[in-house]
């Protein structure tokens, strides 16, 4: 059966065994996601909107108007007691507002918006899938007629030049398009910043970052990617999983898991924590995938 493998599993599995555990093989999710999370969720739904009414056709005003009566209908069907979320989603509205009127001259043609690709990694025994937030082509200057794909990312604050150069998902996004004979310019992070601040700029809240990773280091990310992925699909034909727990800072300190990880490390009973925690991950790039073989 075809391994079907997304940056994110890929991620999970170099960072901890336990969490890919979690995600993978339990295939549990945390039943209410941070405020963060949330906030990426709903603010690529409205981007999502924007995006297919430019690619069906519709001009900026009215593309707007759809994205932001998406964002309207949420806030009207949110609980209201729910204040944290309520603000989340009012500084939301400001900030995607300020964000369509930054971008409002852009150039790009919109050509796909959500789309599913997919490249062999392993002939057709593993498969490299993901969602490109919008395919866009390149439609001005010495790149006209090449392809952009963007990622949107709500972020605290902006990647730094080392964040970006080490990042493991734009050259696995890169290597994609090129596998699929796309001529591919790069690939992009649409940063949208959500932080606080007094009076920012748009230059403080919107920023575009391209992929900065040689040929060769995206080369090198996909080969060691599909390292990762043969080890996970050789765990499971012998259907004997690695679930050792990394139990470092950096991986364990925004952990989704950590509650049912440390209270399983401890020796307890994790039924009732996990049925009131957890539910099972909806996995719509496999189940797109396996629809599809
Ligand atoms: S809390 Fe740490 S050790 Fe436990 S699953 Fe998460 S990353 Fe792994």
């Amino acid at each position: 059966m075809t391994l079907i493998i997304s940056n994110t599993e890929i991620t999970a599995k170099n960072t901890c065994d336990k969490l890919h555990d979690y995600m993978y093989l339990q295939n549990l999710e945390p039943r209410q996601y941070s405020l963060s999370i949330r906030r990426g969720v709903i603010g690529h739904a409205v981007l999502e909107v924007y995006y297919t009414c430019r690619k069906d056709g519709f001009n900026h005003y009215s593309a707007v108007e759809s994205a932001m009566d998406k964002l309207y209908k949420i806030i009207a069907e949110s609980d209201p007691d729910d204040v944290e979320h309520t603000t989340m989603l009012g500084q939301l509205a400001k900030l995607l507002i300020r964000y369509f009127q930054y971008y409002e001259y852009d150039t790009y043609k919109i050509l796909a918006v959500e789309k599913i690709m997919t490249a062999p990694m392993v002939d057709d025994e593993i498969v490299f899938g993901l969602y490109v937030d919008v395919l866009a082509e390149i439609t001005t200057g010495e790149y006209r007629g090449y392809v952009d794909i963007i990622d949107h990312k709500f972020v605290m604050n902006f990647k730094s030049i080392d964040d970006l150069r080490l990042d493991p998902q734009q050259p696995k996004y890169h290597k994609t398009a090129q596998l699929n004979g796309l001529p591919i310019k790069n690939a992009i992070f649409n940063q949208i910043r959500f932080r606080q601040m007094k009076n920012p700029t748009d230059e403080d809240l919107f920023k575009r970052s391209p992929l900065l990773s040689s040929q060769t280091a995206i080369d090198t990310v996909w080969e060691e990617a599909t390292q990762t992925a043969e080890d996970i699909n050789y765990e499971k034909s012998r259907d004997r999983h690695i679930t050792r727990r990394r139990q470092s800072y950096s991986a364990c300190k925004n952990c989704f898991f950590k509650d049912i990880c440390m209270t399983e490390l401890a020796g307890q009973d994790i039924t009732i924590m996990r049925q009131a925690q957890y539910q099972i991950r909806n996995r719509p790039l496999k189940d797109w995938m396996l629809s599809n073989a």
